[in-house]
């Protein structure tokens, strides 16, 4: 069940499908990386205002694969925008992790009122120069803010992490991000477990293809050409959601999941995130 793979634009390689954590609590994300890591996921999406990276630590520690075939990707919070306080910050995170690199670091909201991402930024690059992080990129970045960043920095981000599922396809963010080589990482790719999964649209492709409806969704992001991080602490869902590398969705699946596409959020509009 080995994930396929996305290269970035600096020639690292990451698992197309990863295990998200978030509203994981700490006590409980060691068990549920730990049946992630069992189960075949090899990268996990965490943050540090998840405040599990030391439970996610302990899962990586004692699954005892070797680092390198791990990919683990944090997230500086808003608070600690600025560049002092982030590498202040991607220490502490580092520290609670256990680990002595991360494979990617993220700015997790632009929050563009602060008018600090900028700085932020040149935080992140200095981490990677340093090799504390092998891969830099953003979160919840709207194309103005990305090309902000390009027009006042040399690092285009690798990846851009942003609400992503059939009701938001993101098609403009997405056009933007294929033009600039940054990678589109999904996050709630299942809508939350919401009302996605029991749409009849949905339903219908995963009856005729004998799988369910998380795997019809999760198939469409691949197939999107997305990274993709679906959460689940439930062992057979964590297994389920891995389990999608066997079949494909024809082009007039992929249309009728296009035609699911009502723009609407189950997050914060990243730029009045306060
Ligand atoms: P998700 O879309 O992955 O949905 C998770 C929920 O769906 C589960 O809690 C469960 O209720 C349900 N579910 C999961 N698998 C299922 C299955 N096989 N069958 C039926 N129901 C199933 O939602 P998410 O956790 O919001 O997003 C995934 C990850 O994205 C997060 O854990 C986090 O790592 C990341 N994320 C990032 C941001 C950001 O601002 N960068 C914001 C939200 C989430």
């Amino acid at each position: 069940s080995d994930a396929p793979t996305i290269t970035l634009n600096n020639g690292v390689v990451m698992p197309q499908l990863g295990f998200g954590v978030w509203q994981v609590p700490d006590d409980e994300a060691t068990a549920a990386v730990g049946h992630a890591l069992e189960a075949g996921y090899r990268s996990i999406d965490t943050a540090a205002v998840y405040e599990n990276e030391v439970g996610t630590g302990r899962a990586l520690a004692a699954s005892g694969l070797p680092r390198e075939e791990l990919f683990v990707t944090t997230k500086v919070w808003n608070s600690e925008q600025g560049y002092d306080s982030t590498l202040r910050a991607f220490d502490a995170s580092l520290e609670r992790l256990g680990l002595e690199y991360v494979d990617l670091y993220l700015i997790h909201w632009p929050m563009p009122m602060f008018d600090t991402y900028v700085e932020t930024w040149r935080a992140l690059e200095k981490l990677y120069a340093d090799g504390r992080a092998r891969a830099i990129g953003v979160s919840n970045f709207k194309p103005a803010q990305l090309r902000r960043l390009a027009e006042e920095t040399a690092t285009v981000p690798a990846l851009n992490q942003v609400e992503l599922h059939p009701t938001l396809q993101q098609g403009e963010l997405r056009a933007y991000h294929r033009e600039h080589s940054v990678v589109t990482e999904a996050w709630s790719p299942l809508g939350q477990g919401k009302d996605i999964l029991a749409d009849p649209v949905i339903g219908a492709i995963a009856e005729r293809h004998g799988r369910t409806p998380a795997q019809v969704i999760l198939r469409w992001h691949l197939q999107l050409g997305n990274v993709v991080i679906p959460k689940s602490v439930t062992p057979s869902r964590i297994r389920e959601n891995i389990n999608v590398f066997d079949f494909a969705l024809d082009e007039a699946d992929m249309a009728s999941i296009a035609g699911l596409d009502t723009g609407t959020r189950l997050g914060p509009d990243p730029d009045e995130m306060d």
